[in-house]
């Protein structure tokens, strides 16, 4: 009641039961089954959401062919003051929103604004982007020739995202996509369903009021399995994924199966590469952010600590005094640093990844354990742990999602990077360093690996104007800023003759 959830989810529109599918105009009946989701902050159930069933499917997906054969008309201007209007409707539901987000997930409520200001801030720059969409002009080696090249929409992008950023990662995909012409599909976590849900009727009212075609914004609920079904559908020429591993591989096997384009964002193993001439209080700073953040639940989130010898022994000390200060709970509450985990079923691969940090050789620095009583009984809850590790231990190899903090020691800043290098992982890598060297080495040819690898800032909160995403397994995509915004249109070569002869190519006569 204090935290103003119920008033939240009427503003919201979301109600005890929901459908799940919907085309930006209409919502569609279904057989599916119901999701029904949990607040990882008191177990109580927040609402239900029908999952889209193969019919409805059909439906909204023949809805998006024909909505993509109007929009892609639209000049790109007027696409861009749509999603111009798109950014104000967020900044009106800025509140409910992040509450929603905040509750759903279990991320602290200003973290939970963070996202949907994230959503304005793409929108902003999408805007932009709209009278942008610049090819280049080449110039053609056949007299009275001129070539060019233009970039067009490539149809309908399907979109799958994680449960961490329930309504960003949407918006990361979508707003680039709606100036770029396409039309978006969207399945968002089965564990978070209300935000979408939240964001679609957001996004409704700015497509009624403007006579948008009904089918530009079309959502979908459900598990892997609808997942699957887009994957697999020769109507979606995009399938931008965001998740794990795992389901970056079955999903990349299943586009690629029909010559598809996939845009993966998979999981990270970032590391701290903190060197002898580090500042330290900047650097305990963004370790403890980095890792304990969103209760170590961001792809950026920070993994692992390689610090050099000399300064170790002070960073373990200001690392255990720092968690010392943490406070777990309800992170609608500010006075809670640490809020919970998505599910119980991550506080067991929480406790499993402990289990197996002892069993491979680790010791703790700051033992973790799952919090019990008044104030955690959703059983989310759990400790912050830091471990001293080796880097080829398989438990550290992997990205637990969970805020466990992997310490290692280093000698040489070759041997960090190296360190840094060895996982399979590639998304996001910093150095805390004042010397010049250390940091031009780490950015070089020879450094860091990763999609991001960032100086004196830790690992996690990428600005939106950047190309965001990871090599390696994290799946090579990348989204948000920069010319990211490439892979959502298909590049058209063309050339002209505007003279009166056709010269043909390799001087070949055809005498005719
Ligand atoms: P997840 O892989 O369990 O699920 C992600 C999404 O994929 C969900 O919508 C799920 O229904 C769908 N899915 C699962 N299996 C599928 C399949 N075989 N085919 C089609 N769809 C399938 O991931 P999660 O637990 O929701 O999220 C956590 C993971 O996401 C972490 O690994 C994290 O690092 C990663 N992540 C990466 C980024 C990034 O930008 N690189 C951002 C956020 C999260």
């Amino acid at each position: 009641k204090k935290f103003g959830i119920k008033e939240a989810l009427s503003t919201l529109g979301i109600k005890k039961s929901n459908s799940g599918t919907s085309t930006g105009h209409k919502w569609y009946r279904s057989t599916g089954k119901t999701l029904e989701s949990y607040s990882p902050v008191d177990g109580n159930l927040i609402g239900s959401v029908v999952a889209t069933d193969e019919k409805a499917y059909e439906q909204v997906i023949r809805q998006a062919e024909e909505a993509y054969k109007e929009w892609r008309k639209w000049p790109a201007p007027k696409r861009g003051e749509i999603v111009r209007q798109m950014g104000e409707a967020f900044r009106k539901y800025k509140e409910p929103l992040g509450k929603l987000v905040s509750y759903e997930m279990g991320k602290s409520y200003q973290e939970g604004l963070g996202e949907v200001q994230e959503i304005i801030d793409i929108c902003d720059f999408a805007v932009g982007l709209s009278r942008q969409l610049h090819g280049l002009t080449m110039h053609s080696e056949r007299p009275s020739h001129r070539m060019y090249e233009q970039w067009h929409p490539i149809g309908i992008v399907g979109i799958i995202s994680a449960f961490n950023f329930p309504v960003a990662v949407w918006s990361w995909n979508t707003m680039l996509a709606w100036v770029c012409g396409d039309v978006c599909v969207w399945k968002p976590s089965e564990k978070t369903p209300l935000c979408s849900i939240a964001c679609q009727r957001i996004a409704e009212e700015v497509f009624v009021k403007n006579g948008v075609p009904e089918g530009v914004s079309v959502l979908i609920n459900g598990d892997a399995s609808i997942g699957q079904l887009m994957s697999k559908d020769e109507r979606i020429p995009l399938v931008s994924a965001t998740g794990s591993v795992r389901m970056g591989k079955a999903v990349a096997r299943t586009v690629s199966e029909r010559l598809g384009r996939s845009l993966l964002e998979l999981g990270g193993n970032n590391a701290i590469i903190i060197s002898e001439n580090a500042n330290l209080d900047m650097s305990i700073r963004g370790a403890v952010f980095g890792a304990v953040g969103t209760a170590g639940q961001r792809c950026t989130t920070t993994r692992r600590l390689i610090v050099h010898e000399k300064v170790y022994n002070e960073v373990r000390d200001r690392l255990q005094a720092a968690y010392g200060q943490l406070q777990i709970g309800n992170p609608l509450d500010p006075a809670f640093h640490v809020g919970p985990l998505i599910d119980t079923l991550a506080v067991k691969s929480y406790k499993d990844a402990l289990k197996k940090v002892k069993e491979q050789g680790g010791t703790f620095l700051i033992e973790g354990g799952v919090l019990k009583g008044v104030g955690y009984e959703s059983g989310c809850y759990v400790k912050p742990a830091i471990a001293e590790v080796k880097n080829e231990f398989e438990i550290v190899q992997q990205e637990t999602f969970a805020p466990i903090l992997y310490l290692i020691k280093y000698k040489t800043l070759e041997e960090a990077v190296e360190i840094q290098n060895g996982v399979k992982q590639g998304l996001s890598s910093a150095i805390m360093t004042t010397s010049m060297q250390d940091m031009e080495y780490f950015l070089s040819h020879e450094g860091s690996d990763c999609g991001i690898a960032n100086v004196n800032i830790g690992t996690s909160g990428a600005e939106i104007g950047g190309a965001f995403g990871g090599e390696k397994e994290t799946g090579g995509g990348r989204e948000s800023g920069s010319d990211a915004w490439k892979v959502y249109m298909r590049r058209q070569t063309n050339t002209i003759n505007y003279g009166n002869t056709l010269p043909l190519a390799q001087g070949i006569k055809f005498h005719i």
